[in-house]
Order: structure tokens, then sequence, then C-alpha cells
């Protein structure tokens, strides 16, 4: 952000125009917002004006914000949905059930609800967009209908390649596991042999100093017993 010389809309004088940036709280919907907001403060009469070069700049923050909160998809992953299945946004709408109207104000910054978070989210998932699709099938020509359907197929087979990748990762990480987990056992075992193996040496010698006591008490007991 640069500095900006310019006339105040408020009280007229020029000036150099401060970037200022403030920690704002706002109410949208049914949520309190608190988000970084950028301004040009007017030297003159302290004026705050939204930034000359993005004058929504502060409301798209605070609808990141609302978003983040809610925990919903933000407009790029919309957007990213509808563009990966090939659709156009009239075809999407169609098949999610939702206006024309709804979805290209919802990808120019709109904020969603909740009931269309969980329509885009499911669509989000190819297999889950597939049987959707099928069930929407007269909604298109037959010959979009090949097209997204050749789209979603090309998806699902894209999540499926992921899917084996992290397949075979835990698969590795489980042998691994399996690995480590019987070389404690086997350290286990050895420790156990060992310890057989010197209890019963300790045991031995017992008995045997015990014979030898034995006999000793036995060969002198006339001696003791005096
Ligand atoms: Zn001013």
């Amino acid at each position: 952000m640069v500095n900006n010389t310019s006339i105040c809309w408020e009280c007229g004088k020029k000036g150099e125009f401060k970037f200022v940036e403030i920690e704002e709280t706002s109410e949208i919907k049914d949520e309190f917002i608190t988000s970084l907001h950028r301004y040009y403060e007017c030297p003159n009469c302290g004026e705050l004006f939204a930034p000359f070069d993005d004058p929504d700049y502060n409301i798209r923050m605070d609808f990141d914000s609302y978003r983040i909160q809610k925990g919903f998809l933000n407009t790029n992953e919309i957007i990213e949905i509808r563009k990966k299945y090939s659709l156009s946004q009239r075809d999407f709408a169609e098949i999610l059930g939702i206006s024309y109207s709804t979805i290209s104000s919802i990808e120019n910054g709109s904020l969603h609800n909740q009931y269309q978070d969980s329509l885009f989210t499911m669509s989000s998932q190819p297999i889950a967009f597939y049987d959707l699709l099928q069930k929407r099938k007269n909604l298109l020509s037959d010959e979009k209908f090949a097209k997204v359907s050749e789209a979603v197929e090309h998806q699902i087979m894209e999540e499926e390649k992921i899917h084996k990748v992290w397949v075979a990762k835990v698969d590795k990480k489980i042998s691994l596991l399996h690995d480590r987990q019987n070389e404690r056992i086997r350290m286990l075992n050895m420790i156990k042999r060992e310890q057989e193996h010197l209890s019963k040496k300790i045991y031995s010698k017992d008995i045997e100093r015990s014979t030898t006591s034995g006999l000793i008490k036995t060969a002198f007991q006339p001696l003791f017993s005096k």
C-alpha cells in the first residue's frame, strides 16, 4: 500500500492520506466477526475511507472470516467444484436444485447458507455427485450429460489414485509397526529366557549350598549338639 494524495470528500481539503489497518468487529447474519480492516485516513479531519483501489476489501475480509467461523467452503472452493465437473453455472444450479442467480452471486462473493454449503460439500465428493447426476439426467441434454458424466468419472478415477497412494502409505506404516512390535516381542522373549536361565542358576546354587551346609551339619552334628 502506498500513501495517497487526494482531496477529502468529508472536509474538502487536500492532503496525503495515511494507510491504516484497524481490527474491527461487525455483525454478519447471526455472527460477530472480527477482522483486520484497511482504510485511508484524512490527515486533516481524520475521516477513514475504504481502500480507493479496492473498495470491497473490508467486506470481503468479513465474509471470509464469517465462512471460516461457520466452517463453510470459500468462494474459490465452490467455483473449483463446478469447474472440475466441467459444468456451467446454469447446469450446476439445475442439478443442485438452486437458482442460477444464487450460484452466480455466491461465485461473485455473496454469502451462502448452511443448506447450500451442505449441497456444495456433498458435490465435492465425485461419487456422491455422480449419483445425483444420474438422478437429474433429464435436466441436461444427452450431449451435456455425457460430457459431465465423463468429467465426473475422471474425478472418481483421480480420487481413486490418491486413495490408493494413501492406502499404500498406511499399509507401509502398519507393516513398520508390525516389524517394531515383533522386534519388541523377540527382545522380551530373550530377556525372559535370560531371566529363567539366571534364576535356574541361582536356584541350583542355592540347592547346592543348602545341600552342602546340610551335609556339613550332619557330619558335624555331634559337635554342634554339644
Ligand atoms: Zn478530511
